[in-house]
């Protein structure tokens, strides 16, 4: 299938940053800068090389934060719901090695391992062996409470290549609240000065309530980036997970037009700013897919809906149908999830109508993209 797309990369437009990312690629990940050539020889024809982001461990967390939207994932929420742990099965480091094969034969190049905490799966030095960091960029989002210098540099040795170290407030006692956890602001911060040290990849994701762009507060974190020359990455808080009946966390026109006023000056950015010669667009199925333990692959961080299993289905097979999916597949300019009300009331009824008979999320595909049109 051939998806229309207005930009095509040209070595010309990418920043200085990312031109040293890639040469250092071609020397340090030769498969990883082939791939990455692949894609940008490829993708005006609708060629598209998501990033997978790997839901280790049951989503297994030492925090518990206000706004998570992994709550109702974890093994400790359904136990607390339903007093029983996930029947489904898990994947274990076969599949992923599978799904390692698979990614790679398909033109990925980057994986997320995140959770929860990603740092508390026993198994994450086979993990990352398993995903071959030689063909991948492995990729870690940590709240860095066990992210020290020591385990950077194991991290490294692992053939890790990024830490992305989430930071909720720059004051501490905002952020120990928000965390529920004291002391979370000080094990960040170090984590975040010992992946500097270790010369690691690194950068500072914070999620973004209504009216936090405007704040003092904010402005002192965007300072502390740029000082210390930090990508700042930024989520937006959206009705789901733990936030789902906090609608005043929602952010407004006024807050996104801030947010891109501060992208303009300040190496700040969201998963919708151009990067890698990409359109800043929705990136559902084309950006980012989310792979959940039990093997399902869900096309937005934000959704709780399943494009397939990897139980059941190749990862090609699987892709192919959500960019065919007449909500998922087009390039669009909105967020659906958060600014389109017919995409919102599907989705959102079809996860209650699931969770009146079923407690465990993502709703399979059969139940959810299953019934709308391809295109
Ligand atoms: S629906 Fe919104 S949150 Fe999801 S991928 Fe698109 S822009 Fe991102």
């Amino acid at each position: 299938m051939s998806v229309p797309l207005a930009v095509v990369a040209a070595d010309s437009q990418l920043s200085l940053e990312e031109n040293r990312k890639r040469t250092d690629q071609r020397l340090k990940r030769p498969r990883v800068y082939e791939k990455i050539q692949a894609f940008f020889r490829d993708m005006a024809d609708g060629v598209i090389s998501p990033i997978l982001r790997l839901k280790t461990n049951k989503s297994l967390c030492n925090l518990q934060c206000q706004h998570c939207c992994e709550e109702p994932y974890m093994e400790r929420d359904l136990i607390a719901r339903t007093g029983k742990p996930d029947p489904r099965r898990q994947m274990d480091l076969a599949d992923y090695a599978d799904l390692s094969r698979q990614a790679d034969e398909y033109g990925i190049f980057r994986f997320v391992l995140t959770g929860g905490e990603a740092m508390l799966d026993k198994n994450f030095e086979p993990l990352v062996a398993a995903l071959n960091p030689d063909r991948h960029l492995i990729i870690l989002d940590t709240n860095g409470w066990h992210f020290d210098e020591k385990k950077v540099n194991w991290f490294a040795s692992l053939g890790g290549y990024k830490a992305q170290i989430s930071l909720d407030s720059y004051y501490e006692a905002e952020h120990d609240a928000f965390r529920n956890r004291k002391g979370s602001y000080k094990k960040a911060m170090r984590s975040i000065e010992a992946t500097k040290r270790g010369g690691m990849e690194l950068l500072i994701s914070t999620c973004i309530v209504k009216g936090r762009v405007f704040s003092r507060e904010f402005q002192e974190l965007v300072d502390f980036c740029d000082a210390n020359e930090i990508p700042l990455y930024v989520t937006l808080a959206k009705p789901v997970g733990s936030a789902r009946e906090h609608d005043e966390w929602i952010c407004t026109k006024e807050d996104v037009d801030r947010l891109k006023e501060l992208e303009d000056r300040h190496n700040v950015f969201t998963h919708m700013t151009p990067s890698y010669g990409m359109p800043g667009r929705c990136i559902t199925v084309k950006g980012i897919n989310t792979i959940n333990h039990d093997g399902e692959v869900v096309p937005c961080p934000y959704m709780d809906l399943s494009i397939g299993n990897l139980n059941d289905l190749p990862l090609a097979e699987i892709l192919g149908r959500g960019m065919r999916n007449k909500w998922l597949g087009p390039y669009r300019d909105e967020c659906i999830i958060g600014e389109h009300p017919e995409f919102i009331k599907f989705h959102n009824d079809v996860v209650s109508k699931h969770l009146d008979t079923n407690p465990l999320l993502p709703v399979p595909y059969e139940d959810g993209f299953g019934l709308t049109g391809q295109i």
